[in-house]
């Protein structure tokens, strides 16, 4: 086949769903011509970012609630075999306690350099600094860079979203006809109306409850607010108002603390007591609250902070909102616009933290891989 018979597919966005695509589409047609256009000056940056540089790239637990919008999200990544695609491309993967699954290696460099050499390998074409501004489709797709023009036959949208990046994703997909759901960001620190300044640079184990959403994991308290793992995912279900309500020694029953609290008394005071339980600053905080003694435990237990705000999109890792799903098919092709697909993020689809968010742009641009 000549090249000019070829055709042609663009990937607008090099990041972990578009390159998925990319790798699966090429090992399945090798005839056709595939580039990604990547607006950074290299592909894969975000990913040199998660899980602390760990790069925490799935999970095996795939349980309800994990996904926002999970009736498109769940059924299929259920079906994606994250460890078998990172095998089939030679990096090695384990699975932590938790179902949360990491390359072997801990380090998100070893999963972009074997993603590079297997693109590599393969002949996918990677055009970097090319940021593509607008596309339009008349029998083939005109895709609009700064200063030059492509044409494709085929285009996958994969352009993440705004949470620690720049996209103007959305707007391309609007341009052509799209519905784009409210964005916010998501996995992100939130903001509280009480004065937490004193307690900032403390972490503490506790269990979180707001509303019928229930866990247990770590807080970091910021100058004005919440961070640490724990509050990223809480971050998913609340909104301004919100009661957040901390139980700072989930192990002992309120009734069982009041008692061992007055029996302590006997001897020590209260603040000897508590520092005998929690860091001081927070003891100090919860003697504040707490109008009388008697009031101490249910304090300790129902320690209570009230959302102002979310950070931004530069402190999230997600964002919630995006392509409306109906628009898409259960391949992720659109039902607007022949041969386009959309993958990742950019659609309306958010997981919690545990690689829920990279599980879904893989499998999304694995599928669309084997479907064009
Ligand atoms: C700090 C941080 C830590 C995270 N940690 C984890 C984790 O441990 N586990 C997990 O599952 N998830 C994690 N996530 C979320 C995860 O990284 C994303 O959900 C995932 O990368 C989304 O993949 P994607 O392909 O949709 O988008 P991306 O990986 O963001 O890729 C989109 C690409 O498109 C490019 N692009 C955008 N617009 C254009 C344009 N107009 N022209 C050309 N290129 C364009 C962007 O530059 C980008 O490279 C983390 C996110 C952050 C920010």
């Amino acid at each position: 086949m000549t090249k000019a018979n070829r055709k042609h597919l663009i990937i607008v966005g090099g990041g972990a769903s578009g390159i998925a695509c990319a790798i699966t589409c090429k090992q399945k047609n090798p005839d056709m011509e595939i580039t990604i256009l990547e607006q950074n000056e290299r592909i894969c940056k975000k990913i040199l970012k998660t899980g602390n540089g760990k790069c925490n790239l799935g999970n095996i637990n795939i349980v309800n609630g994990c996904y926002y919008n999970q009736d498109f999200a769940l059924k299929k990544v259920r079906e994606f075999d994250v460890a078998a695609f990172f095998d089939d491309i030679g990096l090695l993967t384990k699975v932590d306690e938790q179902g949360r699954m990491y390359p072997y290696s801990e380090t998100a460099t070893s999963v972009v350099e074997i993603i590079k050499d297997k693109l590599d390998r393969l002949g996918v074409n990677i055009r970097c600094s090319f940021e593509v501004l607008k596309i339009t489709k008349t029998d083939k797709f005109i895709i609009q860079g700064v200063d030059e023009t492509i044409i494709a036959d085929y285009l996958v949208i994969a352009t993440g979203s705004n949470s620690q990046e720049k996209t103007n994703g959305y707007l391309i997909l609007e341009n052509l006809g799209h519905t784009i759901k409210k964005l916010s960001p998501r996995l992100v620190p939130i903001k509280v109306q009480e004065n937490v300044k004193s307690l900032q640079g403390i972490r503490i184990k506790c269990q979180a409850t707001i509303g019928n959403y229930q866990e247990k994991g770590e807080i970091l308290f910021k100058e004005n607010g919440l961070s640490g793992i724990l509050t990223l995912n809480i971050s998913r279900y609340v909104s301004y108002n919100d009661k957040i309500s901390l139980d700072l020694i989930p192990e002992i029953d309120e009734k069982v603390l009041e008692r061992k609290i007055s029996e302590g008394l006997v001897e020590r005071d209260i603040s000897t007591i508590l520092r005998g339980m929690l860091p001081k600053m927070v003891a100090l905080d919860i003697m504040k609250r707490a109008t009388k003694v008697e009031d101490v435990a249910h304090v300790i237990k129902n320690y209570i902070f009230t959302v102002d705000t979310l950070y931004g999109f530069d402190s999230s890792q997600v964002t919630r909102g995006g392509v409306d799903t109906s628009e898409v098919d259960d391949n992720f092709a659109s039902k607007k616009i022949n041969n386009l697909y959309i993958i990742g993020e950019v659609l309306d689809v958010d997981g919690a933290c545990g690689g829920y968010n990279l599980m879904f742009a893989w499998m999304s641009g694995k599928k669309v891989g084997l479907t064009i």
